[in-house]
């Protein structure tokens, strides 16, 4: 009755009940399969890709069972958040097109029953909850000077107690009335903290979705559920909010999974029922020493979700990529989809990857070609405008002033059954894909380039050179100064007998190719002349 007393002396402004509390939470209405889950994520200033990545499992659980998904921002780290980090939250989820049920608008809204969505708004609901625990006996005030700080509690262990491994129980767990109050009249602040009901024996087995069942050692250590702010860490917040916020399915990093047995003693010591936990896998790298690591903020610019952006990777090819790792029936149904919204792929928890996925840029890159290689010029025009007028100025006005000229030679190969494949950022097409379409080539550049066949090719060429009307024109051309000049027209006489020719046909066209765009792989050339027009291309004919 101790524990009556001390809940009243430490908590004398919380008039509400738990079950006073609950009645405004109550249970969500489901329909059978639905899940409601969340992205709660703390304000750093930073998304980290395993956070998105998180996140995105969770959207489309919900997502394919019609349910729920909400956002709950948990700034109960106040030393942590910056100023701008929910604009990063908020920005890069509605870059993505993610949209959620129930959240808290920038301007500080609700919208939806379950809120506040932001958990230092939810102060007063931790308090009511903390203070059950206290008058029950589950939980009490630890006045320990830096309670927080792990060597402290460490030495005040030593000091206190025999040194025990199997349980950490808190030098405070079993202060009277008569010394807590003694305590709190003396001025002093305090923290609350769980008392473990574990002697550090016990052993405690729950399942999960994704890793199936796992068998830990229970809890046996009294940590901390209120700082001595009276804000909860992270176990304590995500018992209460989970539970009242009506969270079916917690999708979270798998990093958390050996605290999650503190995490049950605290839905058991609230009497809540334990909520099902997805454990996502980390996506990984290979570190140098040929290892999986984590992919890491500090070393590995993909692992921020803005390095997408500046480089301009299309939001869906990012989106399906991670739809690949985390289902790798993906691939297989986009293939025989090739054009349905990545919205319409279903998949059940069951179908998600269980082993860390190795981060593959290449893959990322080859979606993002395929993507981009179905869209039509003036979607890409569109796009890649886009791109400019946040992360390149200069080219996003020139774009503006050439929209037409820009279209066509994006058009170039495209909107037809059998794309070009070579775009996969809107960076690259200025700097790699269409250098040539911005500026003639410079000569000293070429590489790998037999100069003197060269010259003595495009001397003739740009003489007899008038501009083509058709494909077949042009490589007629190309064919009669290649014939004139001792090259092969036929392959096959060039194959049996190469030294007897200065090359073949194709050669020839290498040369073409090289003096209108600087490179020996291109799209269809004679439609690059017909946008380039007859004057530019006979300029560069000429200056080869
Ligand atoms: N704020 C926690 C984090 O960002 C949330 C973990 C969770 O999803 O429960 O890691």
């Amino acid at each position: 009755m101790d524990g009556q007393k001390i809940a009243e002396l430490l908590f004398p402004k919380v008039k509400l009940t738990a079950e006073e509390l609950l009645k405004k939470y109550p249970p969500r209405k489901l329909n059978e399969g639905q899940v409601v889950s969340r992205f709660a994520p703390s304000p750093t200033g930073y998304m980290h890709i395993g956070n998105f990545f998180q996140m995105f499992i969770a959207y489309n659980l919900t997502r394919v069972t019609d349910g729920i998904m909400f956002l709950r921002i948990e700034d109960t780290d106040s030393k942590r958040e910056i100023k701008e980090a929910k604009d990063v939250i908020y920005g890069t989820l509605k870059n993505y097109g993610i949209k959620f049920d129930e959240y808290q608008t920038l301007y500080g809204k609700d919208i939806g029953e379950y809120g506040p969505y932001v958990q230092s708004q939810r102060r007063e609901i931790y308090h009511v909850f903390a203070k059950k625990l206290v008058a029950e006996g589950r939980a009490f005030p630890c006045f320990c000077k830096k309670t927080e700080g792990k060597e402290d509690v460490l030495k005040l262990r030593e000091n206190k107690f025999q040194a025990d491994d199997e349980k950490e129980y808190d030098p405070c767990r079993d202060l009277s009335y008569e010394e807590v109050k003694a305590h709190i009249d003396n001025g002093e602040s305090f923290a609350i903290r769980l008392k473990t009901k574990n002697k550090g024996t016990e052993r405690i087995k729950f399942h999960d979705l994704i890793k199936g069942e796992i068998d830990a050692k229970a809890n046996a250590k009294d940590f901390i559920i209120l700082k001595t702010d009276g804000v909860p860490p992270y176990p304590f917040a995500h018992a209460v909010d989970d539970t009242l916020m009506g969270t079916t399915i917690v999708v979270r990093g798998e990093e958390y999974i050996s605290s999650t047995p503190m995490h049950l003693e605290l839905f058991d010591a609230l009497g809540f029922k334990p909520t099902t936990y997805c454990h996502n896998p980390l996506i990984c790298k290979i570190g140098e020493n040929g290892n999986k690591r984590k992919i890491s903020k500090r070393y590995d610019p993909e692992a921020d979700m803005r390095f997408y952006s500046y480089e301009g990777y299309p939001k869906e090819a990012v989106l399906e990529y991670l739809l690949n790792i985390i289902n790798s029936g993906f691939e297989k149904w986009r293939t025989q989809n090739p054009d349905a919204d990545w919205k319409e792929f279903s998949f059940g928890v069951k179908d998600i990857t269980a082993v860390s996925p190795v981060f593959d840029l290449v893959k990322l890159n080859d979606i993002s070609k395929n993507l981009i290689s179905r869209m039509p010029a003036d979607k890409v025009y569109n796009l890649w405008l886009n791109w400019a007028e946040e992360f390149d100025k200069e080219l996003a006005g020139w774009l503006k002033e050439n929209k037409a000229y820009a279209t066509a030679f994006l058009n170039i190969d495209r909107e037809s059954p059998k794309p070009r494949k070579d775009i996969y950022k809107w960076s690259m097409i200025k700097t790699e894909n269409f250098p040539y379409m911005f500026s003639a080539p410079n000569r000293d550049e070429l590489d790998d380039l037999d100069k003197s066949k060269y010259e003595e090719f495009m001397g003739e060429y740009s003489k007899i050179f008038t501009f083509p009307q058709s494909n077949e024109e042009w490589f007629a051309g190309v064919k009669k100064v290649a014939e004139k000049l001792g090259y092969a027209i036929d392959n096959k006489a060039y194959k049996l007998n190469p030294d007897a020719y200065k090359g073949n046909t194709a050669k020839a066209c290498e040369f073409v190719r090289l003096a209108i765009t600087g490179k020996k792989n291109s799209p269809n050339l004679f439609e690059i002349m017909k946008v380039l027009g007859e004057e530019e291309t006979l300029k560069r004919l000429k200056n080869a």
